[in-house]
């Protein structure tokens, strides 16, 4: 029997993971089709219980679904538990398991693709959004020196570290206002600077907008952009301007991605394939 994929959201035009994921599924022979099932928010009981389907292998689950898909599964993974969100489900027999690959995303691609490994490092988050709060989780894990995180609404910054704080343990988290950002010394000092904020985002209104200019870039940290649409946001121009290091969003995207497609399959995922398959989505 012909299996699918479902990506569940709203909307889902500008998506690029149906392109990635259906090549690595053709390149490894399997007769899976991956599809997109746009979900206003009031069909979202309806869409999730079609995943129970024995014709179905699971989903992916993106803006604005992320949270609240939550309640409607029989079981959630322990990491997507404590970050409150779910991008990955597992149809297992009728029965559906929400994961969240994000956190597999963030680090591995600071590992293959800049080679950069957490430990120790002072780390300034911009935003707090649904992927901030995967990034803190993933920090947390690695054991940073220190996580700084500005928000523009200051009060979901401080929300996402009272959540944190327990498992924060003895790293100091913070979030300070997004007000002060330009006069901050943890900007200044900080090894890794990560944009979990949608500005640069193509397709949105705020496409030409970097959170910081080069002057305020430290030059001495990576500045890691998670958006991934351009490749080469405002912010990862700004930064090389700094003389930054720089890392874009498509390579966490990839490797998100392939996280989930090893849990549908149990099949190690062709992450080159899904790479270069992305880029071509994007042009
Ligand atoms: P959310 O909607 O949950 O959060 C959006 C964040 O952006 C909030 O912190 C929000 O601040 C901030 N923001 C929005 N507009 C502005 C603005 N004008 N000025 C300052 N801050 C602003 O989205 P997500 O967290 O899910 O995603 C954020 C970005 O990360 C998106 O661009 C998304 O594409 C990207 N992403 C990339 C992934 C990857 O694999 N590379 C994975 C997931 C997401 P406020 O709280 O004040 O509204």
């Amino acid at each position: 029997m012909s299996k699918s994929v479902a990506l569940i959201g709203y909307p889902l035009k500008h998506s690029i993971s149906p392109a990635f994921q259906q090549a690595a599924f053709d390149h490894e022979g399997l007769d899976v089709r991956y599809e997109k099932w746009e979900t206003p928010e009031a069909e979202l009981p309806a869409t999730v219980d079609r995943l129970r389907h024995a014709s179905t292998l699971g989903a992916n689950v993106t803006i604005p679904c992320k949270e609240k898909v939550i309640p409607l599964l029989d079981e959630l993974s322990d990491t997507a538990a404590r970050i409150g969100a779910v991008n990955t489900v597992v149809n297992r027999g009728g029965s559906l398991m929400g994961f969240n690959t994000d956190v597999e995303g963030f680090v591995t691609s600071l590992q293959e693709d800049a080679d950069y490994r957490l430990r120790n490092r002072k780390v300034v988050l911009l935003g707090a959004g649904g992927v901030a709060r995967a990034v803190v989780f993933a920090l947390l894990n690695e054991e940073v020196t220190s996580v700084t995180v500005f928000n523009r609404s200051v009060e979901r910054g401080r929300a996402l570290v009272r959540s944190f704080a327990r498992s924060a343990g003895r790293i100091p988290l913070a979030a300070p206002p997004w007000t002060e950002l330009e006069t901050s010394s943890a900007l200044q000092d900080c090894d890794l600077l990560v944009n979990c904020t949608s500005l640069g985002m193509r397709f949105s209104a705020m496409e030409e907008e970097s959170p910081l200019s080069a002057g305020q870039i430290p030059k001495d940290a990576l500045v890691y952009d998670l958006v991934y649409n351009p490749e080469e946001t405002p912010f990862l121009k700004e930064a090389k301007k700094a003389g930054a290091e720089t890392l874009g969003g498509l390579s966490m995207l990839v490797h998100q991605g392939a996280a989930s497609f090893e849990l549908w399959t149990g099949t190690k995922a062709p992450v080159d394939i899904m790479l270069r398959s992305a880029r071509e989505a994007l042009r």
